[in-house]
């Protein structure tokens, strides 16, 4: 994409903001370095203390405040090429005032998700009659990706997938998970990330802990290897893919299980399509687990949503009913736990067309058996 269409398509997501704030009767909605500013502007300012806000009304022009030391940063990103209004405040003066005299007059005001709460203190002392609020315009518009954006997660998709094929050669009794995922880190940027974000590798009884990262526990044969790893690739956007390994062949207990959690994972991608709710796509995983005794070990929700950051929304969980539409980006990653025994779990990431899925990781879903 060239610079200039990249700053319409900035532009173009500012003015949707403000439009909902607008329908919202919001009068105006801040965004602080993070996810949803690089959506909105592209710039990837630092999460420093010192205030850094985009400022979106509802009507009326946006403008970012920064630092005056921030100014060159700010204006080599694209907000340089957007023409965004830069309100540039000296280190010895306080920035909230300027950004409540940038306000105005206003009586309801959506502050981001990322927003820290020194500043959301300072500005309320600033505007003690207006009425503060967590923002949801931006994270509802982050939703719905572009075709720009669902092929760059494509991309992650693929780059995080010749990891995984690659992980069975990095497997062999005697090794140390913290061994293991650091030749995994490597492979991670090797195959075009710009960061790792993070690595699980859980083998034997640390399977049976979803958010189990590294140990120097030695892998031995016979243990399930959870291994779910994901990191950013230089587009911004995010990879996140579990596949379960097997140190040799597994007893028919955790083959039965892995194969109804395998049977599991297929029907709730299966499931998705335009209208659907999020919740129905997490009961169409469960349901089949519940079916094969396993209810009780699937301790999580099905699946988060993916994009600039890796956990955002919609989050595939009883009780959301937001319906599906097309160009959503989740993961669904259904797992059993059974805790002091094993566990296992299967995530790939899936975009919603306008008549279906289309999944972004596409390594065999069966269990892997490494020689041990
Ligand atoms: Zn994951
Ligand atoms: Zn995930």
């Amino acid at each position: 994409m060239s610079k200039r269409s990249r700053a319409a398509e900035y532009t173009r997501r500012i003015e949707a903001t403000a439009a909902a704030a607008d329908a919202a009767g919001i009068d105006a909605v801040l965004v602080q370095p993070g996810s949803d500013m690089t959506y909105l502007c592209g710039y990837e300012a630092l999460p420093l203390e010192r205030l850094t806000c985009l400022v979106i009304p509802a009507r009326g022009e946006p403008a970012i405040v920064v630092p005056e030391l921030e100014v060159l940063a700010a204006t080599a990103s694209p907000v340089g090429a957007m023409g965004l209004d830069i309100l540039a405040w000296p280190e010895t003066k306080s920035p909230h005032k300027l950004l409540a005299k940038r306000l105005g007059k206003v009586k309801k005001v959506a502050v981001n998700q990322q927003m820290w709460a020194s500043h959301v203190f300072a500005l309320q002392a600033q505007l003690p009659l207006v009425r503060l609020s967590a923002d949801t315009t931006v994270s509802e518009l982050r939703m719905r990706k572009s075709e720009a954006e669902a092929k760059a997660l494509l991309e992650a998709g693929k780059a995080i997938d010749r990891v995984h094929v690659k992980v069975p050669k990095l497997l062999r009794p005697g090794r140390t998970e913290r061994e293991v995922g650091a030749d995994i880190a490597d492979l991670i940027l090797a195959e075009g990330h710009r960061s790792v974000d993070f690595v699980i590798v859980a083998s034997g009884p640390n399977s049976a802990s979803p958010h189990h990262e590294l140990s120097d526990r030695v892998i031995e044969p016979g243990d399930p290897v959870v291994v779910d790893i994901g990191g950013t690739m230089p587009s911004g956007y995010c990879s996140d893919c579990t596949r379960t390994y097997h140190m040799g062949r597994p007893g028919q207990a955790y083959a039965d299980a892995y194969e109804a959690l395998r049977q599991a994972q297929a029907a709730s991608v299966a499931s998705v399509r335009p209208g659907v709710t999020c919740e129905a796509v997490d009961a169409a995983a469960r349901d089949v687990l519940k079916r094969a005794g396993l209810g009780e070990a699937f301790v999580h929700r099905t699946g988060h949503g993916i994009g600039l950051s890796t956990h955002e929304e919609p989050y595939i969980v009883a009780g959301n009913t937001t319906k599906v539409e097309p160009g959503f980006a989740f993961s669904i990653e259904p797992g059993f736990y059974l805790a002091g025994k094993y566990g296992a779990r299967i995530e790939d990431i899936v975009v919603a067309t306008t008549d279906g899925v289309l999944s972004c990781n596409n390594e065999t879903r069966e269990l892997v058996v490494v020689d041990a």
